[in-house]
């Protein structure tokens, strides 16, 4: 079977058992404080089991693009190494959602493993949650009984809590769950080991394929555990290991999901996978081969790399594959980019976002290569420098804080630093680096310290209800609250059964305002999204008893601060829409947010919009804005029939089944939104932009400016130029006279040099005239007068050109500051042992200083000008 039939046949089979089929969730993780990348394929449903919110189907199944480079699953290191953990990877995945349990989950996975992809039943072992007495959970014997008809007893497993247990967080759903691991080893090596010994031991060849959870219990914050009221199954299969097993080969690298890319990187370095002497070639072929998978998707849905969170992650993993390139497979041009299309045809009837967004993806990852090359270039030369001063001082040694001042600051990889330094018979202070390493997670984690209670439920509630697109003040109640402690202090996080309060999302800003409730009013500073739950959140304090007690909360926007929230995201898309016509169709988003005082947008771009560009969309969005246009919204639209009345979806965002439409002029602007908008364009007032820059390699960003803000900055704007006008004397024409002054500067500059020259040319000759005359050199020893400390260089320079054999100290009193130079001619450095790099460190000394510099001249700086005397004359002893 090729990889996509082994796809098909999964979703097929569980369609067949009554599952609906959806789509995989973006990379990226939207709405989720806990997570940056989606590394499970049930992270999309967390809601359904946390209970905020309805599956579609209590059955449902998927392939879930996964990344696991960070928090709880971290598998990066490993990558490449082993021919069996991914950064990204597909997991194929099967839920209930309170409707089946073990005996379904069971028995369904076996017959698919067995009877539709033919796996050999001798070669497969499961592992069973074997309990644990201090958390209170017992041995998972229903699990065992279902399995022990199926595998029989010798081919089962029992698991401790770390293998076989699975929590959702350290609060939430949890349960035991039961893996199904294969043995592919040759068939001459089963007899030598027996394949169940081998089970959860890190063996290439005998590993786990497929992981079912039995989710049955809650977690609560102090860490008991309560039975769930429904029980739910979440399984994962990792997708690139069930084509090794079903495609019989001893390595995921080996299928056909990764062929076609080593195929290429094979073709580019000229090497052969597997067939050399060079192991790291061979790791090197498949971290690329890996990585460009991780890099593409994640740009692809809507993460580029950058220095900040997520994009870190992203700039690592590229890094991290271009390096290895660069190492070990001689690729020192960018080439990482060049695999991108080969992956974008293989996924194109599977993740077609890659293949619509195939030339941006090789162009961002185009130029992060050729940063990074850049990068990898400085860092070298760096860790020369380090090299050898620390030969000067005969260590071999790198110390820690260096390795991590070059991974940190340089982007500079650990590992090529401990290479390089190998190669040059130095060694890295690996302990240092560690230590050095810790302190900063240890800062990172004490700024992102967050402690939170428990929920505490005051009312049942079916969900949210959001009534913020048509009120701004609803009746409600309070459904249940906690308390965070933050770095600034304590908040209140608190849930309604039903609200006015838009939460953050899509680039729109939280509201703030009040809550009313029996008498007492209670500011709320933002509303954000946590999963599907609205929170309000709150700084004032002692609310408990206010929040218990209350029967009925009046909760009211600020109407004010939401108007101009609406104005800047009615704005943003009409500026979509123009710059759409004025730059042409491949405008898309890439990031917005909009509060009530700007909009910021970023979009894929490649050249700087320019100035006439950037007016021409300012015309069309402000003629829009007169035109009076007035909103049409259309809510639970079905997605499909959205995109076919032509609306633009963004790449990255996940949609529901059913959306909201955001037309103002169907011909015009006609976006898939859940945002806030106004009634009709007039209310904008004014648009104007206020910048336009690059954000990272094809990504423009603009900011604007409307209505009460567009007018506040153009009022701004005038009072500068009256400003300007008041100290100009009010000229009739205000450019002319700044170019008068401009120029008449310029004038004088020319004229203070001239004569600074001249009086510099007085001193050398002066100089000149008071030189004594050695047997082998001149020597000039001077105080001079001169107005800035590169004067000193210049004197030396025009001095070695007139005189041979020259030897030149001058010293300076700048404006109360002592300056040194020191100038030997290049003939006497290289007969003798003289150097001024040396000599003016040491006269440095009599003015409070320091300096250095080459042996052939070098300057010093210092904070004692009553120093300089005594300076000259022992520089005049030396010689
Ligand atoms: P392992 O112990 O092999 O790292 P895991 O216990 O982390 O696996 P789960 O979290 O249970 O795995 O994920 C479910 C399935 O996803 C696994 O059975 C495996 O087939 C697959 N899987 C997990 N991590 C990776 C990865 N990094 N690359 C490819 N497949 C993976
Ligand atoms: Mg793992």
């Amino acid at each position: 079977m090729t990889s996509h039939q082994i796809r098909q046949a999964f979703l097929d089979f569980f369609r067949s058992k009554g599952h609906l089929i959806v789509p995989s969730a973006p990379l990226v993780a939207k709405n989720d404080p806990t997570l940056m990348f989606n590394n499970s394929g049930m992270a999309q449903f967390k809601d359904f089991f946390l209970g905020n919110g309805t599956p579609p189907s209590i059955r449902i199944a998927d392939t879930q693009k996964c990344l696991r480079v960070s928090g709880k699953h971290n598998d990066l290191e490993d990558v490449g190494f082993d021919t069996y953990h991914h950064t990204m990877f597909e997991m194929l995945g099967n839920w209930s959602f309170g409707d089946y349990f073990k005996k379904e989950a069971i028995t369904w996975a076996w017959e698919l493993l067995t009877e539709v992809y033919k796996l050999p039943k001798e070669r497969m072992y499961v592992s069973v949650f074997e309990g644990d007495s201090k958390d209170g959970v017992p041995f998972d014997q229903e699990a065992w009984d279902l399995w022990k008809p199926i595998v029989g007893e010798d081919r089962i497993i029992l698991g401790n809590k770390k293998d076989n247990f699975w929590e959702m967080g350290d609060t939430g759903p949890c349960g035991p769950c039961s893996e199904i691991h294969i043995d592919l080893r040759p068939e001459a090596d089963l007899a030598l080991v027996s394949g169940k010994s081998l089970v959860n031991n890190d063996h290439p060849q005998v590993v786990e394929i497929w992981n079912l959870v039995f989710m049955q219990f809650e977690r609560k914050a102090d860490s008991s555990l309560i039975p769930l009221p429904a029980t739910h199954v979440d399984t994962g299969m990792g997708f690139e290991r069930l084509c090794m097993a079903v495609q019989s080969k001893m390595s995921n690298y080996d299928t056909d999901v990764f062929q076609n890319t080593i195929g290429v990187l094979e073709t580019l370095s000229g090497k052969v996978y597997g067939g050399n002497d060079e192991p790291f070639a061979d790791i090197a072929m498949r971290v690329i081969a890996d990585h460009i998978r991780a890099v593409s998707f994640a740009i692809t849905d809507g993460q580029l790399p950058s220095n900040v969170k997520a994009g870190y992650v992203i700039r690592r993993i590229l890094r991290r594959a271009v390096r290895y390139g660069y190492s070990y497979l001689g690729l020192q041009e960018p080439f990482f980019h060049k695999l991108v299309p080969v992956l974008a045809d293989q996924f194109k009837d599977v993740f077609t976002e890659l293949k619509a967004q195939e030339e941006f993806v090789t162009r961002v990852i185009l130029e992060e290569e050729k940063s990074f090359l850049r990068t990898l270039e400085s860092g070298l030369k760096r860790l020369d420098v380090i090299i050898n001063s620390q030969k000067d001082k005969g260590v071999n040694t790198i110390a820690g804080d260096e390795v991590f001042e070059l991974s940190d600051t340089f982007g500079f990889p650990v590992d090529l630093t401990a290479l390089i330094a190998r190669e040059k018979g130095f060694q890295i202070d690996e302990t240092g680096f560690q230590a050095a390493l810790q302190e900063q997670k240890k800062r990172s984690r004490q700024d992102a310290a967050k402690e939170a209670t428990d929920w505490i439920e005051l009312r049942e509630s079916e969900g949210v209800e959001f009534l913020g697109y048509d009120f701004e003040e609803t009746h409600s109640n309070v459904v249940k609250y906690r308390k965070v402690k933050t770095k600034a202090g304590e908040e209140y996080h608190i849930v309604l059964d039903r609200t006015p309060f838009y939460a953050e999302m899509g680039g729109q800003v939280g509201d703030t305002g009040v809550l009313e409730l029996n008498g007492r009013t209670i500011a709320i500073s933002d509303t954000k999204k946590e999963n599907d739950l609205f929170v309000h959140i709150s700084t004032d304090k002692n609310l408990d008893e206010a929040l218990q007690q209350a029967d009925h909360v009046v909760a009211k926007i600020d109407t004010q601060r939401r108007a101009k929230i609406k104005a800047n995201h009615t704005a943003t898309h009409l500026m979509l829409s123009s710059m759409r016509e004025v730059l042409g169709t491949h405008i898309g988003q890439k990031g917005s947010y909009l509060n009530d005082e700007v909009l910021r947008f970023d979009f894929s771009h490649f050249s700087k919009v320019t100035d006439e560009e950037l007016k021409k969309i300012e015309d069309i969005v402000n003629a829009k804005i007169r035109e009076n246009i007035t909103l049409d919204e259309r809510r639970n639209v079905p997605i499909q029939q959205a995109l076919d009345l032509g609306a633009t979806a963004t790449f990255g965002e996940k949609y529901g089944d059913f959306v909201r439409l955001i037309i103002f002029d169907p011909k015009f602007s006609f976006e898939l939104c859940g945002g806030t908008h106004v009634p009709s364009t007039g209310e904008i007032g004014l648009f104007k932009f206020t910048s336009e820059g690059s954000v990272s390699a094809g990504v423009r960003r603009v900011e604007a400016v409307t209505g009460e803000k567009a007018l506040e900055l153009m009022r701004q704007q005038e009072e500068t130029l009256t400003k300007l006008k008041e100290l100009l004397k009010s000229p009739t024409d205000l450019i002319k006279a700044v170019e008068n002054l401009v120029e008449e500067r310029n004038a004088l500059q020319k004229k203070i040099s001239a004569l600074e020259n001249e009086k510099l040319q007085d001193i050398k000759a002066g100089l000149i005239a008071g030189m004594e005359k050695h047997k082998t050199f001149n020597l000039i020893v001077e105080k001079v007068n001169v107005p800035a400390a590169d004067s000193l260089k210049q004197l030396s320079y025009e001095l070695k050109d007139q005189v041979e054999n020259l030897i030149v100290v001058l010293g300076a009193d700048i404006a109360g500051k002592p300056q040194l130079s020191v100038f030997i001619a290049e003939n006497i450095v290289l007969e003798t042992e003289l150097n001024a790099g040396k000599i003016v460190k040491e006269l440095a000394k009599e003015i409070r200083g320091g300096g250095g510099g080459q042996p052939f001249f070098a300057t010093a700086g210092g904070s004692d000008a009553t120093g300089l005397e005594s300076a000259l004359a022992k520089a005049k002893e030396q010689f």
